[in-house]
């Protein structure tokens, strides 16, 4: 569902950011990438759904290439979710009005059938009592939820996180991470950049290890946890386990 074949990139002339990276998720897999701050994880994902441009290899989305300049990128992103850190939702809107905007805006869904699927997708995250609420007047585990049926609500057909967790107070990482166990529980392909390494045993097929831009290792979560082959991913298990 997912390819990248090969894929360079470039911050600028003089440093590549990512090396030859391959990764395949097929449908219904869910993928845990990890490594070191700076090893180019958040790059990678951003280059799936194509926030970031390439300058070597493909990347291609069920059949789409994201790389082929031919490809409708808001329709091919708007079919790919995106959590970040940072939950980014629009200050100024409502809970509701975050859910709503995207269905009504890009896909032309009428108000009444984008409010009864952003209640539905409220109600799923806990919610639905919230909706009338703005950000701010949220926890930060709360806001990280509403991120997640934001991204839902455009029905993607696969879902990218971005260390979704590592902004929250810690008592509120479970009720984010119960939220994609369940996620990953219904078959939705997912990506997620994480160190929450229970989160990795509970529900990821394949653990990637990345270190200086390059995908080090790829393994069922078994394998990966139970002798992982290279050493650096050794040393970087032995600092957050
Ligand atoms: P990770 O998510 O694994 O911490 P990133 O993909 O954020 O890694 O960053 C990889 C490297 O690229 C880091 O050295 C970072 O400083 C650099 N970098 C990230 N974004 C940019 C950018 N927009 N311009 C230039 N350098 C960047
Ligand atoms: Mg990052």
């Amino acid at each position: 569902m997912i390819s990248l074949k090969g894929v360079d990139k470039w911050y600028g002339p003089g440093f590549q950011v990512l090396r030859g990276c391959s990764l395949d998720v097929a449908r219904g897999e869910v993928v845990v990438v990890c490594g070191p701050s700076g090893s180019g994880k958040s790059t990678l994902i951003k280059c799936v759904n194509g926030l970031e441009p390439v300058q070597g290899g493909s990347i291609a989305i069920e059949a789409a290439e994201v790389t082929d300049p031919k490809t409708d990128m808001t329709k091919l992103r708007a079919r790919v979710g995106m959590v970040f850190q940072h939950f980014e939702l629009f200050p100024h809107m409502s809970v509701l009005d975050n859910l709503c905007i995207g269905p009504q805006k890009v896909m032309g869904r009428p108000r009444a059938e984008a409010e009864a699927k952003a209640m539905a997708l409220l109600e799923r995250v806990g919610l639905a009592a919230h909706a009338a609420k703005f950000p701010i007047q949220l926890s930060g585990g709360q806001q990280q939820r509403v991120a997640i049926a934001r991204a839902l609500a455009m029905d993607p057909v696969a879902m990218l996180f971005d260390e979704p967790t590592s902004a929250l107070d810690p008592e509120m990482i479970n009720e984010v991470l119960d939220v994609m166990v369940e996620l990953a529980r219904e078959g939705m392909t997912m990506i997620v950049v994480t160190h929450e390494m229970g989160f990795a045993r509970r529900v990821a097929d394949r653990v990637v290890f990345m270190d200086g831009g390059e995908v080090i290792e790829d393994s069922p979560k078994d394998d990966f946890f139970g002798a992982p082959k290279s050493p650096r991913a050794v040393e970087f298990l032995s600092k957050i386990l």
